[in-house]
């Protein structure tokens, strides 16, 4: 069998889709523009890593279950002077918090952006091949207590472990007089110098008390927290409301 034959069907069995796709027409490229082999070669590499990552970006913000839209180019700095646009850009651009297993909290009132930014973070750190899980805590909370009577609780830490960035939003709405809170004290404490986690809420940590069994969990998981973590503390008006106004004066 000629070369030609047989390399589509060599580049089929190594799953290289971008090489095989463009192995012809890059070969006419190279031919006619004089291309030495190993520029032939590294420009059908190229073309695939470029593919994968595209793939493999598409995959992760897609398993993130981030929400639709909340990235950093809509979100307004000049509306909240208590942000500080440099602190958001690093923990955008810089992927070593992550990496050391470090965290964030971002607090203040409801509608001032909190879920936004959180958002925003996790979107740019999966485009520098992070992956990110975003979860309301309450639906975190839901999802290890059905793991905990199902007895794989350990099972669900270690694959939630895996994760680099977890999200957990509105940690203030999980109420312990509502739900059993304690899976999230053993969330936090598996995690603890491993692996991240990005946490919101509208209740300053003196409230946390009413997140956790009680106030020796909650001073537990407050400590481990923020031991190695960033914290954020936006003031200020809604954005909601604000911005709601602004459109009924208009
Ligand atoms: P929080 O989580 O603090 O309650 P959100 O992040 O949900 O607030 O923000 C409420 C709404 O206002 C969302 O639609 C969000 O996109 C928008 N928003 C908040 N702050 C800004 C901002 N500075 N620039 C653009 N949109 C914003
Ligand atoms: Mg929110």
């Amino acid at each position: 069998m000629q070369a030609d034959e047989t390399l589509p069907l060599l580049l089929k069995q190594l799953s290289l889709p971008s090489m095989y796709a463009h192995y012809a027409s890059q070969a006419d490229e190279a031919s006619s523009g004089h291309w030495s082999y190993t520029r032939y070669l590294s420009c059908l590499c190229d073309l695939e890593l470029t593919s994968r990552r595209q793939r493999r970006m598409a995959r992760y913000i897609k398993a993130s279950k981030l929400p639709p839209g909340k990235t950093l180019s809509c979100f307004d700095f000049k509306a909240n002077a208590s942000i500080n646009p440099a602190q958001i850009e690093a923990l955008s651009e810089q992927t070593d918090w992550v990496r050391a297993g470090h965290n964030v909290v971002i607090l203040g009132p409801s509608g001032i952006g909190k879920t936004h930014l959180a958002s925003a973070i996790g979107y740019r750190l999966i485009e520098q091949d992070l992956r990110v899980l975003f979860m309301t805590t309450m639906g975190m909370v839901e999802l290890l207590q059905k793991a905990r009577a199902e007895l794989k609780l350990s099972a669900l830490l270690s694959t939630l472990a895996r994760i680099p960035l977890l999200i957990l939003d509105d940690i203030s709405y999980a109420k312990k007089s509502e739900m059993e809170t304690s899976v999230l004290f053993e969330l936090i404490a598996e995690r603890y110098e491993s692996s991240s986690l990005l946490i919101t809420s509208n209740q300053p940590f003196s409230e946390w008390d009413q997140i956790f069994p009680d106030t020796t969990m909650a001073v537990a998981a407050i400590d481990r927290l923020v031991h190695h973590a960033v914290v954020i503390s936006v003031q200020g008006e809604s954005y909601r409301k604000t911005h709601s106004m602004d459109k009924n004066l208009r």
